[in-house]
């Protein structure tokens, strides 16, 4: 399975992207995890970055193609993966085709989460995520059992600096603008499913391994 997961900033498609890679036993490649990860770090790539995510805005697509290159040249992206947050640009886009054109035969998939925009700035803003390993919930639909600790390692539990609403309005504009010719890209060539992104985690799950098997 080669898989894009498309849909705005918010719309859960980290968590359903890492359950559903976990089930098929394929990388979840996550350019915003990639990137806070060199944030973390203090990398050259890190201090680029971080002033641009914190503000909403994209990365270059130079930068991000050179990522997504080296990462899937891996070889634990060989027999598939799930891509969340690339391609964000038709460029991006068209540079993905082109590097897994020389990868093998099967054609690139696209998932798009459907979200309505006023549901994502109200989500965004009970989301936090655990700054060591990663974990996101919501303190509404997917609390942590303790309050703002996380279940996996107990860190204190953060609000991602970019999860503010002149951000998130910022990062919903970029979508639509930049990352919507994307999807227009992938249905001329009739690789995108539509999955409806509102509702428990584990329907949207079932939504999603549905569409699949059906596509
Ligand atoms: P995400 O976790 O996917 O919401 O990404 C967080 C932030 O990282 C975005 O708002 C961008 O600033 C940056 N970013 C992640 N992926 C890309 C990409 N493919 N192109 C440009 N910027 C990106």
């Amino acid at each position: 399975m080669k898989l894009i997961f498309i849909g705005p900033p918010g719309s859960g498609k980290g968590t359903q992207a890492k359950q559903l890679a976990e089930r098929h036993g394929i990388p979840h490649i996550s350019t915003g995890d990639m990137l806070r990860e060199a944030v973390a770090e203090g990398t050259e790539l890190g201090r680029q970055a971080a002033p641009i995510m914190a503000s909403g805005g994209l990365v270059s697509d130079d930068l991000m193609v050179g990522i997504i290159k080296e990462r899937l040249a891996k070889p634990d992206a060989r027999n598939g993966f799930i891509l969340d947050g690339f391609p964000r640009t038709l460029q991006q886009a068209e540079k993905l085709d082109g590097i897994v054109a020389g990868n093998g035969v099967e054609p690139l998939k696209v998932l798009q989460l459907l979200v309505p925009d006023e549901t994502i700035v109200k989500r965004i803003a009970l989301r936090r995520s655990c700054p060591q390993c990663g974990a996101v919930y919501h303190l509404e639909h997917n609390p942590p059992a303790k309050d703002s600790v996380c279940d996996r390692c107990s860190t204190a539990l953060v609000a991602r600096p970019d999860d503010n609403e002149t951000s998130v309005r910022k990062r919903l504009d970029a979508f639509h603008r930049q990352t919507m010719p994307v999807v227009s890209h992938y249905r001329s060539k009739n690789a995108v499913y539509d999955v409806d992104g509102q509702g428990p985690i584990g329907e949207i799950f079932e939504r999603i391994e549905k569409t699949l098997a059906q596509g």
